[in-house]
């Protein structure tokens, strides 16, 4: 029994995806065009597939596992809500790729002055559901356009008067003259997994690939600090070590007044953190980046 993972197949999700799968030592051959590849040294295989498609395999429980956008998955909990259906896929955690944010942008020169002023117009968006929930909390009556792809065109196009999509850098939105006005969505990409317990066969890989995951993501952004102290310096040096767990503290031979500090800290660690740690009184400081983290 091989457990089965759905990414996306072409689009922005996927380099991501599958560094992340690689990262947890997955190896395997990608043939073109190819809806599925067999993992070579994990009974795991990995499924291509549009990702709005990706919530439905992992409720369907053809995919144990999944990796797509919040945007699409609570687009999908609300249309699956509105059918009278209960959304049943579950969100593991989230993943650190895939950041943008569902935005609601006016052409220039749009007087725009809250949500009020969305009253009585159309806007273009591929989030319905989402976009309609957003409406409602503010009491808005506009008239939703569903389109399924090139949305920021539509007001050039006379098709809606302003549109609901998603934006990261808002380079597009400037090439398109609009100007981003409200979040409706703050999106990245997210694990989740079957709502079926998963096959004993599976369920040891299913935990080991979770837990690689889950190290995958916290080593992103952490470091390992080594650093020489006064030992009357450690309190100030805790204080100082950005998102640090207990710091081991090594004696150092022949010194009674100073010893060696070694942190993983789980954020990025700046210049400034460094100089602040020397005003203390730390000397050889080094910052190493973490490769794998196992919890
Ligand atoms: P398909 O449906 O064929 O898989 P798509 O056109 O829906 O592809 P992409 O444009 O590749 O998908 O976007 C996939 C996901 O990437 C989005 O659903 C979203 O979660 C994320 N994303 C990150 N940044 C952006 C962005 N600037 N625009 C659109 N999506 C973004
Ligand atoms: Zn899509």
């Amino acid at each position: 029994m091989r457990l089965r993972i759905a990414i996306q197949k072409s689009g922005r999700l996927t380099d991501s995806s599958l560094d992340l799968l690689g990262r947890c030592g997955l190896k395997y051959t990608r043939g073109k065009d190819q809806l599925m590849c067999h993992g070579e040294n994990m009974p795991l295989d990995v499924l291509f597939v549009r990702d709005d498609d990706i919530p439905d395999l992992v409720q369907e429980d053809v995919c144990d596992l999944g990796l797509v956008g919040l945007n699409v998955l609570e687009e999908k909990r609300l249309a699956f809500r509105a059918r009278g259906l209960a959304p049943l896929f579950e969100q593991v955690q989230l993943l650190d790729f895939g950041h943008c944010r569902l935005c609601i942008a006016v052409p220039d020169g749009f007087d725009y002055r809250g949500p009020r002023s969305l009253d009585g117009t159309r806007i273009a968006t591929t989030y319905p559901a989402i976009l309609g929930r957003f409406l409602d909390e503010h009491g808005v009556q506009a008239t939703v356009v569903v389109l399924s792809g090139s949305v920021e065109i539509a007001p050039r196009l006379g098709r809606a008067d302003l549109i609901c999509d998603l934006v990261s850098t808002g380079s597009t939105l400037a090439a398109n003259h609009l100007r981003e006005v409200e979040t409706v969505l703050a999106s990245q990409a997210a694990l989740i997994r079957t709502p079926v317990p998963i096959a004993p066969e599976k369920r040891e890989w299913t935990h080991r690939l979770l837990l690689r995951i889950d190290g995958v993501e916290q080593v992103k952004g952490s470091k390992y600090i080594m650093l020489h102290a006064p030992r009357s310096a450690l309190p100030a040096i805790a204080k100082l070590l950005p998102g640090s767990e207990a710091p081991t503290v090594i004696p150092l031979d022949g010194r009674d007044d100073r010893v060696a500090v070694h942190a993983v800290c789980r954020e990025n660690v700046f210049w400034e953190t460094l100089e602040q740690l020397k005003s203390v009184g730390a000397s050889s400081v080094l910052v190493l980046p973490v490769e794998k983290m196992l919890a």
